[in-house]
């Protein structure tokens, strides 16, 4: 039960007069919120009784309403006028800017010539409508988000596995579990209310073991770890391999579902044969005996739930990592049981409806680009010409070099800071400062809308109605409570504007985009979607707010939804339903159908996949002798573009630093709260030295979020130009660096004011 001293806040003075329930708008866990406004300002949150957390909210939760009144709101459009200063302008004029330079571009370039890279963060509606309009309307294949930096591994695994994304399980399984195995997740960190529900689990009916696997001593090791193993950087490869090696040796696996649901298990083994724990050892530097106590943890235990993030998705070897999970799992027969899972999981809180609606790079419904039949059927649905589907998805990275080698010549940036979270920092300057830039965000001071030409406010969470769809499949409705600000708009209507301007026809010469509203976006989508696998047919938003959520697929077979997927161990391999034909894990290379056919096709059974370990790329050496290593803190979240809005949480962790061992620190000569400045062959971060036991010796660790344009704060600076071949997620965790010490601080550090 929730307890509503502990998950609520309410601004001092203010009475609510109105609660409207709604969902957290931060990340993938997708807890139950209630809103409280009070004339048109929001003025207290609290958590809602739904299944997900039972009332709970974590820091970011509970403090995001700060942002919706912040000063740095857009309140309207602005356009770069001829002396090169952003001047405020109509909507007319915002748009027929737009509008003119896509035409002129689209009759240059044709539709290559422009792209849109969008969020996380907008509604299932919005993405499905932008999607519709850039593929279906435009015939461009230019369009990705930014979960392909936070987790588009996830969906590559999915695919490679079990022939489509869609993660299996759901969050009860862990309560329903002996055995929880967290791979590069900081769940107490970054999945705040799910690690609530993990650690009531620990005192329940499974008592599970937890094993987390991070180079990190993370808060998540210190509040809830029954073992930590602390690979190296980058050789998560190695340490799963083996522990599959020990699985199979000690014959902790499930014989009668390897025959029956699986291909491959003789390649598979082969490989994993090589991974014996001395070698293991050698490569990640995990003792043997604490690899040998984790599989026979994971094998023993009669349920397994393993989770990965961004450990795993942002390292050397992701999608190959995240597949080995997924083939753990099968080769125990652990998955579509309760507390039985592979939690490939998503981050932000509507990343799934990006890749569920082809607003990423995918097309909607998992359809596969290179299935004519799939093309064609939506089309017909679309009521378009085939012939503008099919394309081959661009990503992120392709994008953007598209965008700098001069391409792409209009690029529309939607609820996304790629200034700061990009990699190769000075070649994404270069591309956004060279090309026609639209920025469409809820804050006018970005370091992204700093390079517009056209700036476009918009609304967000709390001032615009429509789902979210959680880590676990479960589709959710937020609710409207207040107006957005000024002459800011919802992301959706921008869309529908964009269309109707652009006049984008069906065959029938109707409006592509025949709707205003997000419930008719929602009820067109339930029908691109039905009888596919994220079905979502079955749904309402009557019925979504009813039950507090929805698992999908929800159809007639399913009216309320799917708790988890495999219960019968059939997996959509078979060639007519797989979204992709398996990707070569070493090369990227996609297979075309007649490979598929002709070498793989499971028909049905899953797939085990792994591969060797590969030592990365930039890999420490007598130059560079440290490995430097990014990611998130509680209090935040990405680029704070959001969470540093709030005055407790931008006083939680107001700014950068460089966690560095104490044994490094001391050969170094650097004293707590000593700046630093840590050196790659690319760029360099400065900030205080945090020294202590958070990392071990020869690695150190910068938060992520921070990247003022004219400061060196962000790790990003330090990253090499890699990216996963399969699933095109960048690296950001693994640069090899040096560490100078530059001084003592102007002031004490604001962890030693505490
Ligand atoms: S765990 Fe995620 S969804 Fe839940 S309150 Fe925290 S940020 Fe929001």
């Amino acid at each position: 039960m929730r307890d509503e001293k502990v998950f609520s806040l309410t601004v001092p003075g203010y009475g609510v007069e109105k609660w409207t329930p709604s969902v957290c708008g931060l990340c993938s866990i997708g807890c139950g919120v209630e809103i409280g406004s009070s004339a048109n300002d929001i003025v207290a949150i609290r958590g809602r009784n739904t299944p997900v957390g039972s009332g709970r909210l974590g820091p970011k939760g509970m403090n995001q309403f700060s942002t919706n009144g912040h000063p740095t709101r857009a309140r309207h459009p602005m356009i770069r006028n001829a002396a090169g200063d952003m001047v405020r302008c109509t909507w007319d004029d915002a748009m027929t800017a737009i509008t003119s330079k896509i035409s002129e571009t689209l009759i240059t370039d044709g539709p290559d010539g422009i792209a849109f890279y969008n969020s996380g963060q907008l509604l299932l509606e919005e993405y499905y409508t932008l999607g519709k309009i850039v593929r279906g309307g435009l015939g461009c294949a230019n369009i990705d988000a930014n979960t392909r930096l936070c987790t588009a591994t996830t969906a590559a695994s999915l695919m490679e596995n079990f022939g489509a994304d869609g993660p299996p399980g759901a969050y009860e399984d862990f309560e329903k579990t002996e055995c929880i195995v967290l791979v590069g997740h900081n769940a107490a960190e970054q999945s705040t209310v799910l690690w609530m529900r993990i650690l009531a689990a620990k005192r329940g009916k499974y008592k599970p073991r937890i094993i987390v696997i991070d180079p990190r001593r993370t808060f998540t090791v210190d509040t809830g770890a029954d073992l930590h193993l602390q690979p190296r950087p980058g050789t998560n490869v190695a340490l799963l391999n083996g522990i599959c090696h020990l699985l199979i040796k000690n014959d902790w696996v499930d014989h009668r579902f390897i025959r029956r649901h699986t291909t491959k298990f003789d390649q598979f083994r082969e490989i994993v044969d090589r991974y014996r724990p001395s070698m293991v050892e050698r490569i990640t530097g995990v003792k043997k005996r604490d690899l040998q106590k984790a599989a026979e943890w994971i094998g023993t235990s009669k349920t397994t739930v393993t989770t990965c993030l961004q450990g795993v998705y942002q390292s050397n070897q992701a999608t190959a990592t995240a597949c080995i999970v997924n083939s753990m799992h099968l080769l125990m027969g652990k998955i579509g049981k309760p507390g039985c899972a592979p939690f490939q999981f998503a981050g932000q809180p509507s990343s799934m409806n990006t890749r569920e609606t082809g607003a990423d790079g995918t097309y909607p419904a998992y359809r596969n680009w290179e299935d004519l039949n799939h093309m064609r059927d939506l089309a017909k649905r679309w009521n378009i010409a085939p012939e503008l589907l099919g394309k081959k998805p661009v990503t992120t990275p392709e994008i953007f070099e598209l965008v700098e080698k001069g391409f792409v010549k209009v690029l529309w940036n939607i609820g996304t800071n790629p200034a700061v979270s990009m990699h190769d920092r000075a070649a994404r300057f270069r591309a956004l400062g060279g090309t026609f830039l639209v920025v469409q965000d809820a804050f006018f001071n970005t370091e992204t809308a700093s390079f517009a030409d056209v700036f476009l406010p918009a609304a967000i969470w709390g001032e615009k109605t429509g789902c979210m769809t959680n880590a676990e499949r479960r589709c959710q409705l937020l609710q409207k409570a207040v107006d957005p600000p000024g002459e800011a708009r919802s992301d959706l209507d921008i869309f529908v504007d964009f269309a109707q301007r652009m006049n984008l026809r069906d065959l029938d010469g109707k409006l592509l985009i025949n709707y205003s509203t997000p419930q008719e976006a929602f009820d067109e989508w339930r029908k691109i979607s039905r009888g596919t696998i994220p079905d979502y047919s079955g749904m309402t938003y009557e019925k979504l707010l009813e039950r507090g959520g929805i698992q999908w697929p929800c159809n007639a077979d399913n009216p309320h939804g799917t708790t988890r997927l495999y219960r019968k161990p059939h997996f959509p391999t078979e060639w007519e339903i797989s979204e992709s034909y398996e990707k070569d894990l070493e090369t990227g290379h996609e297979h075309t159908l007649r490979e598929y056919r002709k070498k793989r096709d499971p028909r049905g059974k899953a797939v085990l996949v792994t591969t060797d370990y590969r030592e990365p790329i930039d890999a420490p050496d007598r130059e560079f002798p440290f490995t430097a290593i990014s990611g998130r803190q509680a209090y935040h979240w990405h680029t704070r573009t959001k969470t540093a809005k709030s005055p407790l949480l931008a006083e939680g962790a107001p700014g950068v630093f460089v966690a560095i061992n104490v044994a490094d620190a001391k050969k170094l000569k650097v004293k707590d709260g000593d700046i630093v400045r840590v050196i790659s062959r690319r760029g360099a971060v400065e900030g205080p030295a945090r020294v202590g036991d958070l990392v071990p010796e020869r690695v150190v660790f910068i938060p992520f979020h921070y990247g003022e344009l004219d400061q060196n704060t962000s790790p990003n600076n330090l990253m090499p130009k890699l990216h996963d071949p399969v699933s095109k997620q960048p690296v950001q965790k693994g640069a090899a660096v040096r560490v100078e010490r530059i001084g003592r601080p102007d002031a004490r550090t604001w962890w030693s004011v505490r």
